[in-house]
């Protein structure tokens, strides 16, 4: 995936397209690149390989490039290695039409050919150049550019979120999007366009969700919507009411640092608006009781830690609700036939993008299942489609770790298992208040979790060397050691696995040896026991053991070293054990000297298969 962004007003385009850019450097950040509009009437592109800074100092700040009609990328690349000229923007032979590209065209090849029997030469491997030249293609026959763009979409396969500027049109940007996001913003005089919110927060908050397969048309301070017939559309923008600091990073040394303090604020601000007068009320996404009590099975679906959070559900909602429960990788989903019998799939995506989720949602749908998505940005693709709705409170999420998704998803997902739980009457209505106030109790858990960072910290520069740290725990706690993990591996590189503490003898045991980090996550009472005695193994063996545990459990003192969270009810616990694991993560990766927000070969949302 990766980031474009588009201005046409009063200002000077460069400066603004980089400072978008800049806010959509987690999209992807191999290599960047910038078109503008120069007072002559041309189109001038520089591009640069390596992160935004680069290309930053090939434009000056901007100051190199003149004209307030302009559109940019950040790369993550797909088709083609990362160099300057696979950058995007794209252009034609002429030079008179530039465009930029986020997802994939799929028959890229096919129309390749097509365009070289026409005439057309390509200098780059991205499938992105072909895109541009097929609209060229298609302008120079029809000499419309509404027209070139919806022929275009007829003919490609794929996704895009693509804008194209015109010579001929100085003052207008064309972009359409299909399965790749692309908001619009406009404000006094001057209109922006971008893949994602933060961009253009700073400017204006009337922000136009686009729909798939529709133009746009943007001039200044204004922007028309067309369907692929080129009927125009009426179309109300949204008001975004996030806080504008929520973009930035707001004093703190990095993106991840910040959003893993503002979680108690985010599972509150979830909770609140799952629950009314305190009960859980789902009236608003439109999900009755009667639809409740009909659900007899549930398949959850994700990626990464979405799927983690799918799996801490899986316990909650099997032990709590007696529903039965499967939770599977969406990437593997969407390519089986699995055997359904009228189960309720429930799709958990941050972005609402991701392409697997996507994928194995569609093919939900296809088979007639119900759907159901925990999603955090909205009118986002999973969120349209799905047939009903959570949003999860998060606010943008920059790092690419995820950690105040991953809350807000836990808490949408406690409050789904606890509410069928009580539609289906398998807990009393006195468990289900006491349920209600361990909820509101956890985000000041949260707080005081955070509150002894120090300690974690400390703990990561002693072990800042280990090669190989490993995550144990049963029941929920597993499914906290693979999110734990999962941090650990992405942004301190640093190999990591996580087991279910009963496998380790079926294998993992083999790999202990003097000094290896073993963490364990203790907070169920009834199996705190055995996953002590599988640590006491890993330690006969050499291992150095920490552990996260509830607050009153019994362990034994010779832990290396053991982080402490308070008590809650044992179905919530992932929400407390999680904090001191993603800290870890953390600082092992700031000690490290890793560009935290930003680690290497990975993307916030994965909008490619
Ligand atoms: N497929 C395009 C490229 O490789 C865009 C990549 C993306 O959206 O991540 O350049």
């Amino acid at each position: 995936m990766c980031g474009i962004v588009g201005y046409l007003g009063p200002k000077q385009a460069a400066p603004v397209l980089l400072d978008g850019l800049t806010k959509l450097e987690y999209r992807g950040y191999d290599s960047a690149g910038v078109a503008v509009l120069n007072p002559d009437g041309n189109i001038d592109v520089v591009k640069a390989k390596g992160k935004l800074e680069e290309l930053k100092k090939a434009v000056d700040g901007g100051r190199k490039l003149r004209g307030n009609c302009g559109i940019g990328h950040t790369r993550w690349a797909t088709h083609g290695e990362p160099n300057e000229v696979n950058a995007h923007p794209h252009i034609n032979d002429e030079q008179s039409i530039a465009a930029v590209h986020n997802g994939i065209i799929e028959n890229y090849a096919e129309l390749k050919a097509k365009l070289i029997r026409h005439g057309y030469k390509f200098y780059s491997e991205t499938d992105t150049e072909v895109a541009t030249k097929l609209v060229d293609y298609y302008y120079k026959k029809y000499g419309d550019p509404l027209e070139a763009i919806s022929k275009f979409s007829l003919r490609v396969r794929g996704s895009y979120a693509l804008a194209v500027m015109f010579e001929k049109y100085p003052q207008t940007i064309f972009a359409i999007r299909k399965d790749s996001p692309m908001i619009i913003g406009v404000a006094d005089g001057e209109t922006f366009l971008a893949s994602d919110v933060p961009a253009i927060l700073k400017y204006t908050r009337n922000v136009y969700y686009v729909e798939n397969l529709e133009i746009a048309r943007l001039e200044k301070g204004a922007v028309s919507f067309y369907n692929i017939d080129g009927d125009e559309k009426d179309k109300a923008p949204v008001e975004i009411t996030w806080d504008a600091a929520s973009a930035e990073k707001d004093g703190y040394e990095h993106f991840m640092l910040k959003e893993i303090h503002e979680q108690p604020k985010v599972v509150k601000d979830t909770l609140n608006s799952l629950l009314h007068g305190g009960e859980i009320d789902f009236t608003e996404i439109g999900l009755t009781d009667g639809e409740l009590e009909n659900i007899n099975g549930i398949i959850i679906a994700g990626c990464g830690s979405a799927y983690h959070v799918g799996v801490v559900m899986q316990y909650v909602i099997e032990d709590l609700a007696r529903v039965p429960v499967r939770v599977e990788l969406a990437s593997e989903l969407r390519y089986r036939n699995p055997v359904t019998s009228g189960e309720l799939l429930i799709v958990i995506s941050q972005s609402g993008e991701t392409a697997d989720s996507l994928a194995a949602l569609r093919a939900a749908k296809e088979r007639g299942l119900k759907t159901f998505a925990i999603v955090n940005v909205l009118g986002s693709s999973i969120a349209r489609e799905a047939d009903k709705v959570i949003y999860t409170k998060a606010g943008p999420e920059i790092s690419v770790a995820t950690t105040k998704a991953y809350s807000s998803q836990l808490i949408a997902g406690y409050a789904f298992a606890v509410k069928l739980a009580k539609v289906k009457k398998t807990i009393t209505d006195a468990y289900y208040s006491q349920l209600i106030n361990e909820l509101f109790a956890l985000p000041e858990k949260i707080s005081s979790v955070l509150e002894n960072r120090e300690s974690i910290q400390k703990f990561a520069s002693r072990t800042v060397d280990k090669e190989d740290v490993f995550f144990l725990g049963r029941g929920v706690d597993y499914a906290v050691s693979i999110e734990g993990s999962l941090k650990l591996k992405e942004i301190s590189y640093i190999h990591s696995e996580a087991y279910a503490a009963g496998e380790l003898k079926h294998g993992t045991i083999s790999l202990i040896e003097k000094g290896t980090l073993v963490f364990g996550v203790l907070t169920q009472d009834m199996l705190v026991e055995k996953t002590v005695s599988n640590l006491a193994e890993t330690q006969t063996r050499g291992a150095v053991v920490a552990a996260v545990a509830s607050e009153g459990l019994k362990l034994p003192d010779d832990f290396d070293r053991v982080f402490r969270i308070p008590e809650t009810d044992g179905h919530f616990t992932a929400s407390l054990a999680v904090i001191p694991l993603q800290l870890f993560a953390y600082y092992l990766s700031v000690l490290r000297g890793n560009d935290v927000d930003k680690p290497r070969n990975l993307a916030k949302s994965v909008t490619v298969e």
